[in-house]
């Protein structure tokens, strides 16, 4: 089934088809880098995480970028408030750099523990600002930008589509507009691409003078550096829609004449108590506060994954306790199944059994396609899993089967990457070396086996039949 998806630009599901054959380019707006981020960060970054496994499980080949903002983006995401990065080098007496190296260590390193695969790559703002200085002049030559002494304004009556993506029209957006402070803009909605400001910390050299870049241009300037100026996918949290998308297509399109992006996905609010988890709220997690709680990553990961992109999420621990819950099901029916395998018991694959596993990628994939309908795809596989956990009589091929089709469905759920795939042949030996010693009642010779095992980074659980289990040992 051919991969369909809800393009908020037009408002209707869609039939995915890639500019280029077999290969998808794909953005992600990624972190603001001054404070730790949070579960509904995730819950974006996740959905994009998904996406683009679910493409590569479809066997297409996705180039994915997601930026890292340290520069620009203000506190009302708008033109007005402070940098969001400079407030937090000011609170915290540090550098804005040395803030945003710390945040973007904290994000890389929460993203690493909910086994998000890293994009090709995470360019940062303040590392491109040639590029979008660039853009910007492009823009002033063609006439769609204006330069106010050392600010330089995007004229948004210049460009026809303004509001197409969020639905807005600039006659709604004034009349809604606050009463503009800035006398300098010409109409109310014009976005700043470069702003001069004496007082911000981080200032670059620009034919316009000293200053620092608007947090939308960076979007526009990084993915076209790094996937040319259309591409498939855009992603983000419904937040960025209006004014950062909108801006960012209304910079590149008239800088570069050509349709921007083709696909636009927004992942809609994790919320906490019925309301949306932000920053400037208080109301959120952190990974790492979830972990000291004692939930476990993979736990977080699933339960984030677990509904639908385009609906809210209400978060809640008992949430985070059911996919604990769902995440062993699965384990266990890989345990058990890594054990069969295992088996002496040769043979071949019986047809129904063959059928089974064959269907069940086949309605999985069908899930997913229909607009990421993730409810759907973890049903096929729990259905899956009671039919495999009635059939212990599996002989090896087919265990390796069933097996090989729960290690499909997890290379795009990812929640059981710390879970025994393949276990190495020094573990399988040592396990023999410990069963031996026990027939012996060479108890001391067995423990000082097993705890061998474990420096080497598995656990070893003896089975009611007399076999054993192995498990990876969690990370953290
Ligand atoms: P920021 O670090 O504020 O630039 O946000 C990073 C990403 O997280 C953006 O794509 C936001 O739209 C998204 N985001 C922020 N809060 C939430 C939330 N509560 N639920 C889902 N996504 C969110
Ligand atoms: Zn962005």
């Amino acid at each position: 089934m051919s991969l369909k998806l809800y393009n908020t630009l037009t408002r209707k599901i869609e039939e995915f088809t890639p500019l280029q054959q077999g290969k998808v380019g794909m953005y992600s707006c990624g972190p603001t880098v001054y404070s730790h981020p949070h579960i509904g960060n995730f819950r974006s970054f996740l959905v994009a995480d998904l996406l683009k496994r679910f493409l590569e499980f479809k066997g297409l080949k996705v180039t994915h970028i997601m930026n890292i903002t340290d520069v620009g983006h203000l506190v009302d995401d708008a033109d007005e408030g402070a940098d969001k990065l400079e407030e937090a080098a000011k609170k915290q007496k540090k550098d804005p750099l040395e803030i945003a190296k710390f945040y973007t260590e904290s994000f890389l390193e929460a993203s690493k523990l909910l086994n998000i695969k890293s994009p090709d790559k995470y360019p940062k703002a303040t590392e491109h600002i040639k590029e979008m200085i660039d853009m910007i002049k492009i823009l002033v030559d063609k006439g769609y930008a204006y330069v106010v002494g050392n600010n330089v304004y995007y004229d948004v009556t210049k460009f026809a589509n303004y509001g197409q993506l969020s639905g807005n029209t600039l006659d709604d957006l004034n009349a809604g507009a606050r009463i503009e402070v800035n006398q300098e803009k010409k109409n109310p909605q014009d976005f700043a691409l470069w702003k001069h400001d004496t007082k911000h910390l981080q200032q670059w050299d620009s034919p316009w003078g000293k200053g620092f870049p608007g947090w939308h241009i960076e979007c526009s300037a990084m993915s076209s550096k790094y996937l040319g100026a259309e591409f498939d996918i855009h992603t983000g949290g419904e937040d960025n829609i209006f004014p950062h998308h909108e801006c960012e297509i209304a910079q590149s399109e008239a800088a570069s004449g050509k349709k921007f992006v083709h696909y636009w996905l927004h992942t809609h609010f994790l919320l906490f108590d019925g309301e949306k988890m932000s920053k400037s709220k208080g109301n959120l997690y952190t990974i790492q506060e979830l972990l000291d709680k004692g939930f476990k990553k993979n736990a977080i990961r699933y339960s984030l994954i677990s509904s639908h992109y385009r609906q809210n999420y209400n978060f809640t621990f008992d949430g985070l306790k059911a996919a604990e819950q769902a995440i062993d099901k699965i384990q266990q029916c890989v345990l058990l199944l890594t054990d069969l395998r295992g088996n002496k018991k040769e043979g071949k694959i019986r047809e129904q059994l063959q059928k089974l596993a064959s269907n069940c990628l086949t309605e999985f994939e069908n899930a997913l396609s229909d607009d990421l309908n993730i409810s759907k795809a973890l049903a096929v596989c729990f259905d899956f899993i009671r039919e495999v956990n009635k059939a212990s009589d599996m002989n090896s091929a087919e265990a390796a089967v069933m097996l090989d089709t729960i290690n499909k469905i997890d290379s795009v759920l990812g929640v059981l990457e710390t879970i025994d795939k393949e276990v190495p042949d020094n573990i399988k030996e040592l396990a023999e070396k410990r069963k031996t010693a026990k027939l012996g009642k060479y108890w001391k010779i067995a423990d000082d086996v097993r705890a061998e095992i474990m420096a080497l980074g598995w656990t070893i659980e003896d089975t009611p039949d007399g076999g054993c289990r192995f498990k990876r040992r969690e990370e953290t």
